[in-house]
């Protein structure tokens, strides 16, 4: 069967920087024999401008017949003014990762040495940056009851946080999976001393981690986390969290890399695989030639690793980005002075030149 792919741009810079990625993917591919078949499709306020609705029934069909999804962003300012339920983050996004039963999001903050002086943290501190941020993204606190009622004076608002034994196992398998393939290390954060959900998923993790011999596993207060990957990034590899931990702490973690657009993402857990970049449509650069797609590129790396299994091309498209880098080629996002500023489509076109001749030379 040859393996497919469902794209979908969306809006804003979606439309810019998805043509790159797939550029990099039909590199990384010339000497194989069968090649991807893409097929695009319409989602969020480019959706609600053709048909009426964020996520069309055709486009949420073709994703799940699909072997993976490349998405680019969506929403903007045209649909900030609509009732949530066509909201395009809230009424496309969201069911789109929950149809697709993705629980998993890995989000790797890995610091190019070429763009040391991009983040605002000292080089010495964020060089050798290399971690992989494995967050629960269908539980906890942002899934759990919620209610209001009136009390005699002012209100009284709940948020429920629960988690299940299945819950905690399934992602934290997957994260001792991802660290096997990584350095071998995987720090559990959790806020075990007052969170009972914590203490099950201290438990969890720590029965897994006896299946898992060979990776060194520990366990991390969240607000210790918090200060350690601003105080010595470097001592991590991979991190497994709760959903609301490691939606506070990706963002944290992007920042050691530099720019947005630089960070990919991969959402995982179901039988189709969601690849994004980490940033949204970037409304103020749309249009404009600046939008910077190495994440989107990077992001078709993780599917390349993740859904096809193809390791040899996801690191020939992410040896090409370095190299694109080292030869002083910069969006606008992440230039400096002396190095040489290129358009979105420009380093798209670069980094899959580059992609081919790694491929090539490496055989
Ligand atoms: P944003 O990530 O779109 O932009 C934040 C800033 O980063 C902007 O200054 C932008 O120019 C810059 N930026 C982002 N990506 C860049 C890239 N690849 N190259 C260069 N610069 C880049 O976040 P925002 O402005 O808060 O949101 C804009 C819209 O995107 C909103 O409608 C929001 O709801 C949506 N959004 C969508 C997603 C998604 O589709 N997954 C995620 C976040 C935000």
């Amino acid at each position: 069967m040859v393996p497919r792919i469902a794209v979908l741009p969306g809006d804003g810079i979606g439309t810019e920087i998805i043509p790159q990625a797939i550029k990099a993917i039909q590199a990384s591919t010339v000497k194989c024999q069968e090649k991807f078949i893409f097929t695009e499709a319409l989602v969020g306020g480019a959706a609600i401008d053709a048909v009426g609705v964020p996520l069309p029934d055709e486009t949420l069909e073709l994703c799940l017949h699909s072997d993976a999804v490349l998405l680019g962003a969506i929403g903007g300012p045209k649909w900030d003014n609509l009732p949530v339920a066509l909201r395009p983050e809230a009424a496309a996004l969201l069911p789109l990762r929950k149809e697709l039963g993705l629980f998993a999001n890995l989000r790797p903050a890995f610091l190019f040495p070429e763009l040391l002086q991009a983040s605002s943290l000292k080089p010495e501190v964020i060089q050798g940056v290399d971690l992989l941020v494995v967050r629960e993204l269908t539980g906890g606190l942002y899934f759990g009851e919620k209610k209001r009622e009136k009390l005699d004076r002012g209100e009284r608002a709940v948020d429920v946080l629960e988690y299940t034994t299945y819950e905690i196992e399934r992602i934290a398998r997957l994260a001792f999976e991802a660290a096997r393939r990584r350095r071998g290390k995987l720090t559990s954060v959790d806020k075990a001393n007052v969170l009972e959900s914590s203490r099950l998923w201290r438990e969890v993790v720590s029965r897994l981690g006896r299946e898992y011999p060979d990776i060194e596993l520990e366990h991390m207060y969240v607000d210790n986390c918090a200060m350690q990957l601003i105080r010595n990034p470097r001592q991590f590899d991979g991190i497994v969290t709760e959903n609301m931990f490691g939606d506070i702490l990706t963002d944290e973690a992007s920042m050691l890399t530099g720019s947005l657009g630089m960070l990919p993402s991969a959402s995982l857990g179901g039988k189709v695989g969601l690849y994004e970049p980490s940033h949204g449509s970037a409304p103020d650069i749309a249009g404009q030639g600046k939008a910077n797609p190495l994440a989107a590129i990077l992001s078709a790396a993780m599917m390349l690793r993740y859904a096809f299994n193809m390791e040899k091309e996801a690191m020939a498209v992410e040896a090409a980005v370095r190299q694109v880098l080292a030869e002083g080629y910069r969006t606008p996002d992440i230039m400096e002075a002396g190095q040489r500023l290129v358009n979105t489509d420009e380093m798209g076109d670069l980094v899959a030149g580059k992609v081919e001749e790694v491929v090539v030379q490496w055989g």
